[in-house]
């Protein structure tokens, strides 16, 4: 299969530096391999998502010196592909409609005669399963997976990813993922919110299999959710891609970048007469 990979910004802030050295290293690693380097726009926040960021994007990528493969896909353009992998789920009963808030799943996970912190999954404290079995009709909440339902509909073969770059604690190479662990640490995850129709999760499992990506360069920081990707991969009959997980760029502080540090907006750089050079040189590349 062609190599192919791609670079997945949210257009919801300028990019930054730790942006800069995501796609250059994507693009960098296609053009290595004579394969396409993809861009996505991953748009599925409209509450959040505005053109002149999405517009931004694209002069940030081109006076870097990345070209993209068009015409480039949005997520906004998805929503049907979306809808149709959960009506799928749905019918199988591996989803179920959950009209806990933040506060209720807060409330259900503190035991403060045990005074044991609630464990941390890849998007928060890992839901109690207050709803699992309440029977709410599905436009009633946000769809979870129901985790232990879908993995003992999975063949017994164990759930696989190759990693080629590193995780945060230098995982690398075949990585196994158990379903105790998918139980207990990251759990009935949300597939779907309410405002939104879908998830990070569920759209970029979809996107990337729509895009026919054959490896995934990304950010440490997304290597715990790789495992919820590799679950809906194997509900849903997709091919898996390898995953090439990179280090995170910080400021001086050791502190990871965020959409808000403006001041190492690529945009600022560009304009103050730094060089794509120097912006390659920064993060090490
Ligand atoms: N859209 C995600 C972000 O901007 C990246 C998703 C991915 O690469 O899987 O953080
Ligand atoms: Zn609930």
């Amino acid at each position: 299969m062609k190599f192919t990979n791609r670079f997945a910004p949210s257009p919801t802030g300028p990019l930054h530096l730790g942006h800069a050295y995501s796609a250059l290293l994507a693009h960098d690693l296609a053009q290595a391999a004579g394969g396409s380097f993809l861009l996505r726009i991953e748009d599925i926040d409209q509450s959040r998502a505005r053109p002149e960021w999405e517009a931004q994007i694209y002069q940030d990528l081109d006076w870097l010196g990345i070209g993209w493969a068009r015409p480039v896909m949005r997520q906004s353009d998805r929503m049907e592909s979306y809808r149709a992998a959960l009506d799928d789920l749905w019918a199988r009963g591996l989803l179920y409609a959950c009209t806990c808030n933040r506060r209720d799943i807060a409330a259900a996970t503190s035991a403060p005669q045990e005074g044991a912190a609630p464990i941390i999954g890849p998007d928060g404290i890992i839901y109690p399963g207050t709803c699992r079995a309440a029977g709410h009709p599905r436009e009633t909440g946000a769809l979870r997976l129901d985790m232990a339902k879908a993995l003992e509909t999975l063949s017994s073969t164990p759930l696989t990813f190759l990693e080629n770059g590193q995780g945060p604690n230098g995982e690398t190479g075949q990585q196994t993922i158990s379903p105790d662990q998918l139980i207990t640490t990251v759990g009935d995850v949300v597939l779907a919110r309410r405002d939104m129709g879908t998830s990070y999760h569920l759209s970029v499992v979809l996107d990337d299999a729509a895009q026919k990506v054959t490896l995934v360069p990304r950010g440490a920081d997304l290597f715990e959710a790789t495992q919820i990707h590799v679950v809906l991969q194997a509900l849903l009959g997709l091919p898996k891609p390898c995953y090439h997980h990179h280090r995170l760029i910080r400021d001086e502080a050791g502190k990871r970048l965020a959409k808000r540090d403006d001041a190492r907006a690529i945009a600022l750089y560009r304009e103050s007469g730094t060089t794509p050079q120097e912006i390659r040189d920064m993060v090490g590349l």
